[in-house]
């Protein structure tokens, strides 16, 4: 077979197994396809997956971090601290909020945020910490929390790329502050478009339904209160249902995944690429669950920058990814005084990062094809 017949790797495929289509189908025939007893039983799920906790179901893993700050009390005057290594949801939402994003910069052994640093940058106006799981590796949470409680600081866990990580053993969302998760097409667990709200009681459940759907309040068969300025976030039974049929394979994706990354690791040994300087994540085995495989190229030794080495990817049949370009360096967050310079290896990091692919119905051939295209491509464009 020659390689232009070989078929075209995505980065990321989602996997839907045939009960959840028929499930879909049920759904649609059934009469109720917004919210109702798919999404009562995906959060019910979701709560037994977490320990037990308060979950509340929405419609991405925007609106739960947004909700999340609300819940949290953040608004006007209030500065929250987060990475700028993330996907630009994390600190849209704290401006949503009124509120004023304080980034740090990045471990780059764990790309996430620098908990010295994160310490450091604390003031009388902080009142709220989002740390980003990225790529599902959690930041050290015994770390995070201490500070946190030092502080008197509350935390909105960004874990959109972390369902099915864990912490010591512990499943993310199990413990902490507020939890939110994404079930976007790409993450772990997907329904479609979605994400969750792990809550800490009763009290915040509530004020989270009010917040997605218009701050109603309804009593008896006809009383209504509108009680606080709510949203539109509130998640459809089609998604829940596609949310319930990933659930019960979680941890057969995370095993897939990992002997994946692992099967990265062994293709990378020794070659070209890492020889040149290329940068591979850390390789965690305990924690993660490997949602993305995230390198970064050594573009100081290669001849051809990080589009040209995406080209020559796709070129052999390969798609990848950029998780993501540091976000202080946004037209919208220059415009608020962020520049280049101000943190250094969430620049580098963003400037020179590509995702490769990694997803369950990949073969581990499918990681040897990738390791091979990469060193040929050091190979041919190294210097
Ligand atoms: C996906 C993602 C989000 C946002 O989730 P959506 O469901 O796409 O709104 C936020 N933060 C991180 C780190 C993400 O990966």
């Amino acid at each position: 077979m020659t390689e232009s017949s070989v078929p075209f790797l995505p980065f990321v495929r989602p996997e839907i197994d045939e009960e959840t289509i028929r499930g879909v189908a049920d759904v649609l025939r059934s009469g109720w396809i917004t919210t109702g007893p798919q999404n009562q039983a995906f959060e019910k799920a979701l709560s037994e997956y977490c320990g037990g906790r308060p979950v509340r179901t929405f419609n991405s893993g925007t609106a739960t971090l947004e909700i999340g700050l609300r819940i949290a009390g953040v608004g006007a005057g209030d500065e929250v601290i987060t990475t700028p290594a993330s996907w630009v949801a994390t600190s849209n939402v704290i401006i949503e909020v009124g509120a004023t994003p304080v980034f740090v910069d990045i471990d780059p052994k764990t790309r996430n945020i620098d908990l010295d640093l994160m310490e450091k940058a604390i003031t009388p106006r902080t009142k709220a910490i989002i740390p980003v799981f990225l790529s599902g590796l959690p930041v050290d949470m015994d770390r995070l929390y201490a500070i946190a409680r030092a502080h008197k600081l509350r935390v909105i866990e960004d874990a959109a790329q972390a369902f099915g990580s864990t912490w010591k053993g512990e499943r993310i969302g199990k413990l902490g502050d507020i939890v939110s998760f994404s079930f976007h097409a790409n993450k772990n667990l997907t329904s479609i478009e979605g994400g969750a709200l792990v809550l800490n009681n009763e009290e915040e459940a509530v004020l989270a339904q009010k917040y997605r759907l218009q701050g109603i309040v309804r009593t008896g068969f006809d009383g209504m209160d509108c009680e606080l300025l709510g949203g539109k976030y509130n998640l459809t039974d089609v998604a829940a249902r596609v949310g319930l049929g990933q659930l019960p394979h979680i941890e057969r994706f995370r095993a897939q995944r990992h002997a994946l990354a692992r099967a990265y690791f062994a293709g990378f040994e020794g070659g070209v690429a890492v020889r040149l300087g290329m940068g591979l994540p850390l390789a965690d085995f305990e924690n993660s669950n490997w949602h993305m495989f995230l390198v970064t190229l050594p573009l100081a030794r290669l001849s051809i920058g990080r589009a040209g080495f995406m080209e020559q990817l796709k070129e052999r049949g390969i798609g990848s990814g950029v998780h993501y370009p540091a976000i202080h360096l946004f037209s919208l967050y220059r415009a608020r005084g962020f520049r280049e310079g101000m943190f250094p290896h969430a620049e580098h990091y963003g400037a020179s990062t590509v995702t490769l692919p990694l997803f369950t119905q990949m073969t581990e051939g499918d990681v040897e094809r990738v390791c091979r295209a990469v060193n040929e491509i050091c190979q041919q464009y190294g210097q």
